[in-house]
């Protein structure tokens, strides 16, 4: 769980601040961009890092029909809070809580004879006795998750349709996901696409009706119409960040970050040229100059690769992480600048106040900003602002 916030005039040491006006406005931008398909908010893993319920109950304002949750834990959590419509989550381990996930009229999937065993001996023993509603997965090319085409593929679906008949599941979907559709034009997207219409027609010719095929993550959703079939399955689009540079910018989509992430400046202090900065003394400072002490560090979530090169924007100006970034705190090099002690110092936001960007983040610790945002740790309180719907 992560903290909650303290009262709005407590000066805090770190916050993320989560605009959730700019969530559920990507979650419309997102729907208009695929208006023949319903819209899945993925708030896995905490939301991308920004706190599952308000992100989930936001999202679903803005007319996300359905939310995937990686873990069926994740998903039980949302059904707890009150969260409707429909939940799916997709990770499964064997003996995971498939009885819970049926009484809470989760969509599960299923990726092998497994899990169908289990979640087909589980729906017997439910107290409701209604079909446990199940989606096929196919591997169209991962190589991860998901069930291979072939004879592997016809033996799911023919011991599915069993079950269906035998009324303990309901088959409610078929779907997919892609390898590279954040590499716009690379030779596997076309390939999946193919391969998952195949597996779709095989199912279909067998009897299975499904409510929803669905194969398209955010990348997909932003770059590739044909791969929208009923359901987009959205996650770091909602969150208002691009998949990768090579997709575009969020500006591009009309998309907003929705997380800033800012600290306290702990200290400003004058030393002389030469002085060692941070464990290892990576950085010495050129000529007599100012340090200012940045109170988070790599058990927040942020990254120490991004030693050297994380930049921070204090008082107007981009600064750049001055040596080690330590568990607790980082040094930047204020330049002789003596910006007061509690001065903001944003690490990432929209942007628009010509802070750096999460994306700015990943490449300066070589990673992509998913990680960037998913990373950020419990002891940073996530701070809601426009909670409430207007209009
Ligand atoms: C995480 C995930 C998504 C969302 O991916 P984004 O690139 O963040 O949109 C969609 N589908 C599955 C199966 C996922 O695991």
């Amino acid at each position: 769980m992560t903290e909650t916030a303290p009262p709005p005039t407590a000066p805090l040491r770190a916050r993320a601040e989560i605009d959730l006006a700019a969530l559920r406005a990507n979650v419309r931008t997102l729907r208009a961009l695929a208006p023949g398909a319903q819209l899945m908010a993925v708030v896995k893993s905490d939301a991308y890092g920004h706190g599952a319920l308000p992100c989930a109950r936001a999202a679903v304002e803005a007319g996300a029909a359905w939310l995937g949750t990686a873990t069926p834990e994740e998903a039980l959590a949302l059904r707890a809070a009150g969260l409707p419509g429909r939940i799916m989550c997709w990770l499964w381990t064997p003996g995971g809580p498939w009885r819970e996930a049926v009484e809470a009229d989760l969509d599960v999937s299923v990726s092998g004879m497994w899990a169908l065993d289990e979640v087909t001996a589980a729906a017997q023993q439910t107290r409701t006795r209604t079909p446990a509603r199940v989606q096929l997965k196919a591997d169209t090319g991962l190589g991860r998750g998901g069930c291979q085409p072939g004879d592997d593929w016809a033996e799911l679906v023919g011991a599915a349709l069993h079950a269906e008949r035998d009324g303990i599941i309901r088959i409610t979907g078929l779907w997919s996901h892609f390898a590279c559709a954040d590499e716009p034009g690379h030779p596997s997207i076309d390939a999946q696409l193919t391969r998952f219409r195949e597996m779709v027609s095989y199912a279909e010719e067998q009897g299975v009706r499904p409510e929803v095929r669905h194969i398209a993550n955010s990348p997909a959703t932003l770059t590739l119409p044909e791969s929208h079939f009923d359901l987009v399955r959205t996650g770091i689009a909602v969150y208002g960040i691009s998949p990768s540079p090579e997709v575009g910018t969020p500006a591009d989509f009309g998309l907003r970050p929705v997380m800033t992430l800012s600290a306290s400046v702990a200290l400003v202090k004058r030393v002389p040229g030469g002085h060692g900065v941070s464990y290892g003394h990576h950085y010495t400072t050129p000529g007599e100059t100012t340090l200012g002490l940045v109170p988070v560090g790599y058990a927040d979530g942020i990254p120490r690769h991004a030693s050297g090169t994380g930049p921070v924007m204090i008082g107007g100006k981009w600064r750049t992480v001055a040596g080690r970034i330590a568990m607790d705190q980082f040094v930047v090099d204020l330049g002789g600048d003596e910006p007061g002690t509690g001065t903001e110092a944003v690490l990432f936001g929209p942007g628009d106040r010509g802070e750096p960007t999460a994306e700015d983040w990943a490449q300066a610790a070589g990673t992509i900003a998913y990680e960037i945002v998913t990373r950020i740790g419990t002891r940073v309180p996530r701070v809601y602002v426009n909670e409430e719907q207007v209009g």
